[in-house]
């Protein structure tokens, strides 16, 4: 379903130099209101991230499509890809859409449970949710040929670079403060090559205990 707000979205991010066709149609078919409080739901399209309890925040749309298109650029649509910080599950939408095999962690309960029955409204039925903590990953799927974290860590996660398989990507920010977007691709099981894509800000990937 393609819709007049969605659409005009797309073509913003167009301009923002987002060019993948795939992440461009799939961010103008997905009601982004509907991953969003009621009260927000007149700001759904602009570009920005909002708040959706909880103290997280829905990421920004140009951030969702570029960190989407990062992936495309290394893997196909058949890959498995494991999301870490499903939060409203916008970005696991995105990726539902486009791959065929996608796994998402989040550790707070009452986030997660909301992103599942978004995700069942729309019918994207190859989606996998584990409540728990990120910076585990989730060994019993592994290996992934993309992971996307979708929260800032103030170092990359080693159980993350252990569950991707061999050429695949991790596209990570990093930092606290201020904050990078790392593109890591694997090429060995100790050869990775990280490159930095652009400033970014995203809440913290918190350690330890869920809720
Ligand atoms: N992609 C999401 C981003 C939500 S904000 C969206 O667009 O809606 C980041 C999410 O990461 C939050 O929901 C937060 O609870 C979650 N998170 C933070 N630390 C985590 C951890 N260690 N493990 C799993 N999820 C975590």
């Amino acid at each position: 379903m393609i819709n007049r707000k969605s659409q005009a979205l797309a073509s913003v991010l167009n301009n923002e130099g987002i060019t993948n066709e795939k992440v461009l149609h799939t961010i103008a078919s997905i009601p982004r209101q509907l991953f969003l409080p009621a009260a927000l739901a007149h700001k759904a399209y602009e570009n920005t991230a909002l708040p959706i309890g909880q103290g997280q925040t829905i990421s920004q749309p140009y951030t969702v499509a570029k960190m989407t298109e990062l992936l495309l650029d290394k893997v196909d649509s058949n890959a498995s890809v494991l999301e870490i910080g499903t939060g409203s599950g916008y970005q696991t939408a995105v990726l539902a859409n486009i791959f065929s095999k996608v796994f998402s962690v989040e550790r707070i309960k009452s986030l997660q449970f909301q992103a599942k029955r978004r995700l069942n409204q729309l019918d994207l039925h190859n989606v996998k949710m584990k409540h728990g903590d990120g910076w585990q990953g989730w060994s019993s799927k592994a290996p992934f040929d993309a992971i996307i974290v979708t929260a800032a860590a103030s170092e990359v996660p080693n159980a993350l670079l252990e569950q991707l398989n061999i050429n695949g990507r991790l596209v990570i920010p990093v930092g606290s403060r201020s904050q990078e977007l790392k593109c890591i691709d694997k090429h060995d099981n100790d050869d990775f090559l990280n490159n930095t894509v652009e400033s970014v800000n995203f809440v913290p990937l918190v350690a330890g205990e869920v809720i």
